[in-house]
């Protein structure tokens, strides 16, 4: 749901209150009238009272609204337009019918202060000549309220009107103003939060191969031992490119970033996602294996290094890298230090037992 669409269901729901709303105003006027004639001295006999004041002018302003909601429901896109010829008509009834109250003029005020909600300059400038060709009608036709306007009122109903229409006018383009302050606020904020996510990801990995780097590894690795002194168990490899320094010398710096970069594009396909692997140095790097068996853990390990070993570079003279690993489990009570030297150390046994190996505690005894 876009925000065109929220903004035309609030419409929809804002022109249905305003229905509601003249049905009030019809129920009030009727019984308002009704009072005035048991209570007050009402100038005209109970039959004329009772067709011209209460009968005719409630079924006319029924019909108008009853038309109204009919054509809201049937062809919603004049529901604007009929909703304040609507209001017109019923503020012309009640004027026509109560001209003898001096402030009853005032009335026409209401449907342009009403059109201001929906904040449509076009919309309250139409409003505003109903009112205007309300005015004239009533004047033009209905001698009782032209016999009760006097001259001052031919020219304070009009600027009235006029008045009313430029403090609708002010608060609909300030409300503009408002919205489009607070659209500008809200991007700004999206863009904030775009270039924050941005910053965050430039700040936690590396741009050469796209894994964490140290610094946020240090940060999952603390996790990992958190997790695991609760009794959720994790395996450290370290693995390091053997003779890498030689690949440099050889074939040049770029076709050593080229590699750096394939081996850790190999270690993302192995590695499962709840997994983390980071450039830990140079040409070293720093995998933690979760929700794994120790025995999972290795042939996943194990099967990057083989895969690499299988792996035949074109900068290379169609030559493969290969990696020495040294593999552990956290076992309860290590620290983050013991486990990482332990580990360190299995790396570099495998480094001085003829690399492209994967050490682990157990394999070592079999070495020493
Ligand atoms: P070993 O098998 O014992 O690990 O030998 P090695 O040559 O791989 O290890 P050594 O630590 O002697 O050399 C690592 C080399 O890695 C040295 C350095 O120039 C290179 N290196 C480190 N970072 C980068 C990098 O970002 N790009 C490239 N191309 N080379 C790098
Ligand atoms: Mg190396
Ligand atoms: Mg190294």
């Amino acid at each position: 749901m876009g925000p065109s669409d929220t903004s035309a269901h609030r419409q929809a729901r804002w022109i249905r209150r305003f229905l509601y709303t003249y049905w009030l105003v019809i129920a009030l006027h009727f019984l308002a009238q009704l009072g005035a004639f048991w209570w007050l001295a009402y100038p005209m006999g109970p039959k004329e009272f009772y067709c011209e004041v209460l009968l005719y002018p409630t079924l006319l302003m029924s019909a108008v609204v009853g038309i109204t909601q009919l054509v809201d429901y049937a062809a919603p896109k004049y529901s604007f337009v009929l909703l304040f010829v609507a209001g017109t008509i019923i503020a012309m009834l009640i004027i026509h019918l109560n001209m003898d109250i001096r402030i009853i003029g005032a009335l026409m005020l209401l449907p342009i202060m009403a059109s201001a909600i929906f904040f449509r300059l076009d919309l309250t400038l139409f409003t505003s000549a109903l009112q205007a060709a309300a005015f004239f009608i009533l004047y033009r036709w209905d001698y009782r309220f032209k016999m009760y306007l006097n001259d001052f009122d031919l020219i304070a109903i009009p600027l009235f009107l006029l008045v009313g229409t430029l403090v609708a006018a002010i608060i609909i383009i300030n409300g503009r103003e408002l919205a489009s302050d607070l659209e500008a606020t809200l991007i700004a904020k999206q863009d904030l939060m775009i270039e924050n996510a941005v910053i965050r990801k430039l700040s936690t990995t590396d741009a050469l191969t796209g894994l964490y780097n140290h610094i946020s590894f240090h940060e999952f690795y603390e996790k990992a031992l958190e997790y695991g002194s609760q009794g959720a168990p994790f395996h450290l490899a370290l693995l390091d490119i053997d003779n890498f320094k030689r690949i440099n010398d050889k074939y040049g710096h770029r076709t050593g970033d080229l590699v750096l970069a394939r081996v850790a594009h190999i270690i993302k396909e192995y590695i499962s996602p709840a997994d983390i692997a980071a450039r830990y140095g140079g040409e070293e790097f720093a995998i933690l294996l979760f929700e794994k068996s120790f025995e999972e853990a290795y042939e996943l390990i194990d099967g990057i290094r083989r895969q690499l070993s299988e792996t035949f570079h074109e900068e290379m003279e169609n030559r493969a890298v290969t990696v020495s690993v040294g593999l552990q489990s956290y076992d309860e009570g290590a620290t983050k230090e013991k486990l990482f030297e332990e580990v360190d150390n299995l790396l570099y046994t495998a480094k001085h037992s003829g690399k492209n190996t994967t050490l682990t505690p157990l394999s070592r005894q079999n070495i020493v």
